[in-house]
């Protein structure tokens, strides 16, 4: 998981800072998701300024039951040097959230058989380190393929 200190580093410490109440939550098991308080519509990822009516004020609404469709991926075979190494192959996926009107990037562990439009769930391990049953071993939230409902 990133922490504060790293995510700075990675984006610099004024954007990095638009992305605390996301990573908090995803540590605490949430997908949160700021949403502009004065148009009421969501955005991803955080921005300091409403990109659909250049508002500065963002609340975070949490995904009740966070599932999606797969809009478009990459397969990573080779993360030689970084902390993804061990788990190439997997895709970077970018995955249309069904509750709030958003795409979103997420880890899929497993890429055999993914197809455009396809029904995905996000998992997350819990906070002992375990992973739920019928997700694979990784241990970050990753998004999982599902049944649509
Ligand atoms: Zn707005």
């Amino acid at each position: 998981m990133i922490d504060s200190q790293e995510l700075e580093q990675t984006l610099g410490a004024g954007f990095g800072a638009l992305f605390h109440p996301y990573f908090d939550g995803l540590a605490r098991g949430q997908l949160a998701i700021p949403r502009c308080t004065a148009c009421g519509r969501h955005q991803f990822p955080p921005r300091s300024v409403c990109v659909h009516c250049r508002g500065h004020d963002f609340a975070w609404d949490v995904a009740d039951d966070p599932r999606g469709t797969l809009f478009t991926w990459t397969v990573v075979h080779h993360a030689k040097g970084t902390e993804f190494e061990a788990l190439a192959p997997y895709a970077v996926a970018l995955i249309s959230l069904a509750q709030f009107d958003v795409r979103l990037y997420g880890l899929i562990p497993e890429p055999e058989g993914l197809e455009v439009g396809a029904s995905v769930r996000l998992v997350f391990p819990s906070p002992d380190g375990e992973v739920p049953a019928g997700s694979s071993t990784v241990g970050r939230p990753h998004w999982v393929h599902a049944n649509p409902d």
